[in-house]
C-alpha cells in the first residue's frame, strides 16, 4: 500500500461534471489499494472572482479580509470532493489549512509554511478515510487565515507529500504533462518525460505556471517524487520532475518560456559612484518587489543609466519609490516601460556547451526581433523584447532549438 498525495487544480474542478469526474478518479486508485490525500484547488476562475468582489468595495483591501475571502474558495471545493466521493460510497474527509494546522508566518497572500502538524492527517488516514485537503491556505500564529500564494495549491501538495514521505505527488492539471513551451501558445510543444527539478525551478521562475514556483523549491529540497498529469485524459505517463542525469546533459535547450507580467524602469543620469545602486534598490527590496535584470550603463560624462524590471503588478509601487530617490540623489529622470515580455531558454546542457546565447541573438535576428535587456545564469538566457513580440519571439526558439530539425539542440 502506496501513500499517495494527488493535487488536482481549478479547471480539473471547475465544474460539478469536472468534479464528478476526478472524484472517480480518486476512488480507482482508492480501489488499487493505494492510501490517498487529494489536494484541490478552487474551481477555476473562483479565486480571481472573489479578489475582483473585493476590489469593487475597496482599492486597499486588507490582506487578512483578502485571506478570510479567497481561502473560501478552496474550501468549496474540498468540501464538494468529500461529499462526491462519499456519495460514491468512499469514506472520505476534508480538512481545511487550520484543521490540518498548516502553520504559516503572518505574510498574507505570500505566506510561508513553517510547519505541518501529521497527527491529524496520519490519523485520518490509519482510519481508512481518503483525506482531502484545501490547497493554498494555512494559519499564523494568532489563528488567522492565510493564503500562500498565487497557484500554492501545488505548494500544499508538494509540502503534505514531504511531511507525510509519500510515494509520489501527483500534479493533476489541463495538460498532459511539462512541455517544452507552453502548449497553448506554442502549437509546436511536445511533452517532456522528465525534466530535473533545476530546468523545472527555472521554467517555473521564468513564466511556465504548470508548477508553482515554490512547490518545485521544495519538491527539490526534500527530493519528492513530483509527476505533472492531465486530469482530463487516460494517457498515465505525464512528466516527471527529479534528479538530473547524464542523459539530460545532451540536450542544450530542455524548454522556452514567455513572461508576460513584465515591466521596465529606467533612472537616466545616475551619477556614477558608490552606495548609489543600493540607494535605489534598498527601498525596493524593503517592500517586497523582486527585481529581476539589471543593467547599468555608464556614460562618457561620469553619469549612467540604469534598468531594470520588476513584474507589472508592482510597477506602480516600484515607480513611486523610484522617483523619490531619483530627486534625492539628482538623477536626471525615470522612464517606465509596461509593455515589456521576458522570453528565455532553459536546459542544463547549458553549463557544459557554450555558444547558446549567440544561436538565440540570431534566431531573434533573424525576425527582426530587437533585444532590449539580457540576463544569464548557469542553464537559462532570457531576453527583454517588447509585448508584441513575445509570442514571435517565443515560437522561433521553440522551433529553432526544439522543433523538427533539432541539430541546432545536440550538445
Ligand atoms: P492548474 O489550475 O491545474 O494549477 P495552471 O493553469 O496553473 O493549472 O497550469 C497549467 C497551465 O500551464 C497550462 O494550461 C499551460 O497553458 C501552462 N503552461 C505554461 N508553460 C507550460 C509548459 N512548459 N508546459 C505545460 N504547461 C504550461
Ligand atoms: N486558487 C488559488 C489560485 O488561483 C490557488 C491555486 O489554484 O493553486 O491562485
Ligand atoms: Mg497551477
Amino acid at each position: 500500500m502506496a501513500l499517495i498525495v494527488q493535487k488536482y487544480g481549478g479547471t480539473s474542478v471547475g465544474s460539478i461534471e469536472r468534479i464528478k469526474a476526478v472524484a472517480e478518479r480518486v476512488a480507482r486508485a482508492r480501489d488499487r489499494g493505494d492510501q490517498l490525500v487529494v489536494v484541490v484547488s478552487a474551481m477555476a476562475g473562483e479565486t480571481n472572482r472573489l479578489l475582483d468582489l473585493a476590489g469593487r468595495l475597496s482599492d486597499t483591501p486588507h490582506p487578512r479580509e483578502a485571506d478570510a475571502l479567497v481561502a473560501t474558495g478552496e474550501q468549496v471545493s474540498a468540501a464538494l470532493m468529500a461529499i462526491r466521493l462519499q456519495a460514491l460510497g468512499y469514506p472520505a474527509l476534508s480538512l481545511l489549512g487550520y484543521q490540518l494546522r498548516i502553520t504559516t508566518d503572518s505574510r498574507h497572500g505570500a505566506a510561508k509554511i513553517k510547519a505541518i502538524d501529521r497527527d491529524r492527517i496520519s490519523q485520518a488516514l490509519e482510519d481508512g478515510r481518503i483525506v482531502v485537503v484545501a490547497g493554498f491556505q494555512g494559519v499564523n500564529p494568532a489563528g488567522d487565515i492565510t493564503t500562500l500564494g498565487r497557484g500554492a495549491s501545488d505548494l500544499t501538495a508538494v509540502a503534505l507529500a514531504a511531511v507525510l514521505n509519500a510515494a509520489a505527488c501527483e500534479i493533476y492539471t489541463d495538460v498532459d504533462g511539462v512541455y517544452t513551451a507552453d502548449p497553448n501558445i506554442c502549437p509546436r510543444a511536445r511533452r517532456l518525460e522528465r525534466i530535473s527539478y533545476d530546468e523545472m525551478l527555472e521554467m517555473a521562475g521564468l513564466g511556465a505556471k504548470v508548477l508553482q514556483l515554490r512547490s518545485v523549491e521544495l519538491a527539490r529540497r526534500f527530493n519528492v517524487p513530483l509527476v505533472v498529469k492531465s486530469s482530463f485524459s487516460e494517457d498515465t505517463r505525464g512528466t516527471w520532475v527529479g534528479q538530473e542525469d547524464r542523459a539530460m546533459e545532451n540536450v542544450l535547450v530542455s524548454g522556452v518560456t514567455l513572461d508576460q507580467n513584465q515591466s521596465k524602469i529606467t533612472l537616466t543620469g545616475v551619477e556614477d559612484r558608490p552606495g548609489l545602486a543600493a540607494r535605489i534598490f534598498g527601498p525596493i527590496a524593503e517592500s517586497g518587489i523582486v527585481v529581476d535584470m539589471i543593467i547599468q550603463n555608464a556614460g562618457a560624462d561620469g553619469r549612467a543609466d540604469l534598468t531594470f524590471t520588476v513584474p507589472r503588478a508592482d510597477l506602480r509601487r516600484a515607480l513611486e519609490l523610484v522617483r523619490a530617490v531619483a530627486g534625492e540623489i539628482g538623477a536626471a529622470g525615470v522612464r517606465h516601460e509596461d509593455q515589456v515580455a521576458k522570453v528565455s531558454i532553459v536546459g542544463v546542457g547549458m553549463r557544459t556547451h557554450a555558444g547558446v546565447a549567440a544561436t538565440m541573438f540570431k534566431v531573434l535576428a533573424a525576425e527582426g526581433i530587437n533585444i532590449e535587456m539580457i540576463a544569464t545564469s548557469e542553464i537559462k538566457v532570457s531576453v527583454v523584447v517588447n509585448a508584441k513580440y513575445g509570442e514571435l519571439a517565443m515560437r522561433a526558439l521553440h522551433d529553432a532549438f526544439l522543433g523538427e530539425n533539432p541539430a541546432l539542440n545536440e550538445g
